[in-house]
């Protein structure tokens, strides 16, 4: 007998695929001497003050569990943050969830929001446990297919083309992981109209805002007329503030909505570990300074860019935002997956295959996360140029 026939797994488990990501990663974490190119996980240690506020709360034995919306001070940080860069005014009693992450933010919301035979629109390339949770929960992922000839921009044409009755949820992913690009305002404008006049829902995952490049600045949906109301919105400290494995996150929304997600977070994880959101606290308080984390990511940027665009048959667009770039990988004469494997085994370089964010159309592609230090780059971009010279030769 095998494990199956005993313990039965459920099929909203079962149809979840294995993380391409991941897979790359345990492979990576087998050999020696990689540089590991895949998760996007920085290596940057969140500012002093933060860390100290997290080791100080331990200490002082504010360990225990908070509410399950999280404690009240800093759902009030929150708010207060939203208000000041989104200009839009949120009650921290009720229109605010701390989570384990915005990973949590986002199963949370999938979870509360969708129905089976529900429709979720979601734009691609994109980040995987979208479709992954959509599909869990018996609703139909629905994909709009950005182009790279017009640099992976979704436009609300392409969008509105695949809209049905059935569309109860639109996901917006900007800046994207893993492209970088950034929704202009005006089709964020457009979007807005048509969430009204087709009646569905948005989710805006913010997660990377914080590190947009080259002093341009990006609109959140949730500020454009009307669309409080019918928006989720998450961020979190991870990226923001290099606090991935302190694990905090959030969503903003409509009160019934955070109401039934605060309902089910005793059922999940009953609240956001405590430490991490006294360290939360701290991180959106006027003592701290995050700005050296992006201006580290916008330098590892161009070191990247110049050194891919450097590699004759590799090319890469600009990156307005991220730490993810998608390179063109056509001139190899591969396709992604082995290009990723090939070069993985052959020089020691782990990189994620495109078709991971949304199948064969981005089968030319690889994604680079450069979240590691710029000498440690510069030794992934010279074994990349060895491993294009001997696939070309
Ligand atoms: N949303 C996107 C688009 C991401 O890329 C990630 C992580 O890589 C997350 C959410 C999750 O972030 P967190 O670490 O806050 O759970």
């Amino acid at each position: 007998m095998n494990d199956r026939s005993i313990m039965r797994i459920a099929e909203r488990v079962e149809c979840v695929l294995p993380s391409p990501p991941r897979a790359v990663f345990d492979l990576a974490s087998t050999l020696d001497d990689v540089v590991d190119l895949t998760l996007g996980d920085p290596d940057l240690p969140p500012p002093e003050n933060v860390r100290a506020a997290a080791c100080r709360a331990i200490m002082e034995g504010k360990t225990r569990y908070s509410a399950n919306a999280g404690l009240k001070e800093l759902r009030r940080a929150i708010a207060a943050d939203a208000e000041k860069n989104l200009g839009i005014s949120v009650d921290p009693d009720s229109e605010v969830i701390v989570t384990v992450g915005a990973m949590e933010a986002s199963f949370l919301s999938l979870y509360t929001l969708l129905q089976p035979g529900d429709e979720v629109v979601i734009h691609a390339p994109f980040w995987i446990n979208y479709s992954q949770v959509v599909r869990s929960l018996g609703a139909t992922p629905v994909f709009v297919y950005t182009k790279p000839e017009e640099d992976f921009q979704l436009t609300a044409e392409a969008l509105e083309a695949v809209l049905t009755p059935k569309t109860h949820l639109v996901v917006l992913n900007s800046p994207n992981n893993p492209t970088g690009a950034i929704i202009p305002d005006g089709t964020l404008k457009k979007i807005a109209a048509l969430a009204q006049e087709r009646n569905f829902a948005v989710l805006s995952d913010e997660i990377y805002e914080s590190l947009i490049y080259d002093g341009k600045t990006s609109k959140s949906i949730i500020s454009f007329p009307g669309m409080k109301e019918r928006s989720i919105l998450i961020n979190g400290m991870s990226k923001r503030f290099a606090m991935t494995g302190y694990r905090l996150g959030w969503a903003i929304a409509p009160a019934p909505v955070i109401a039934q997600m605060t309902k089910m977070q005793e059922n999940i994880v009953a609240c956001a570990p405590l430490p991490a959101q006294y360290a939360g606290i701290e991180a959106l308080s006027d003592r701290t300074d995050p700005s050296f984390i992006r201006e580290e990511f916008q330098h590892r940027r161009d070191v990247l860019y110049n050194g891919i665009n450097a590699i004759p048959g590799l090319r890469c667009k600009p990156i307005p935002a991220t730490f993810y770039a998608m390179v063109d990988i056509s001139g190899s004469g591969l396709e992604a997956e082995d290009f990723v494997y090939r070069m993985l085994r052959e020089v020691r370089v782990a990189t994620v295959f495109g078709p991971a964010y949304g199948g064969e159309c981005y089968k030319d592609f690889i994604r680079i996360a450069f979240t590691m230090k710029e000498a440690r780059l510069k030794v992934a971009i010279e074994r990349i140029a060895d491993f294009m010279e001997k696939i070309r030769k």
